[in-house]
C-alpha cells in the first residue's frame, strides 16, 4: 500500500496475476516482484490520479483500490 495526505492506493496481493497493464497505465507508479505481483513504488500524489485511475479501470482482476487517505490532524471525539 501507498499512502499521501490526500491518497491510498493498495494493490490486492490476492487477486493480482501480474498482468503488468497496470504499469503500462501508471508507469513509475506500478512494479511487478519477482514472483510478479504488483505493488506501488512509491507515495501517490496527484499528478499520479489520472495514470492511477487508468489503471485501476485496466486491471482485469480489479486488484487496485483507491481510497481516500485519513487524514492524520483529524481528531475524533466528543
Ligand atoms: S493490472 Fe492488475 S492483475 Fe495485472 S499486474 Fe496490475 S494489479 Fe496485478
Amino acid at each position: 500500500m501507498a499512502t499521501s495526505s490526500a491518497l491510498s492506493v493498495r494493490v490486492d496481493p490476492h487477486r493480482c496475476e501480474g498482468h503488468g497493464l497496470c504499469l503500462l497505465e501508471a508507469p513509475g507508479f506500478f512494479d511487478l516482484t519477482a514472483d510478479e505481483t504488483a505493488f506501488c513504488t512509491t507515495d501517490p500524489g496527484p499528478d499520479h490520479l489520472i495514470a492511477i485511475q487508468a489503471a485501476v479501470a485496466a486491471c482485469p482482476r480489479q486488484a487496485i483500490t483507491i481510497t481516500d487517505a485519513p487524514d492524520p490532524n483529524r481528531e475524533d471525539g466528543p
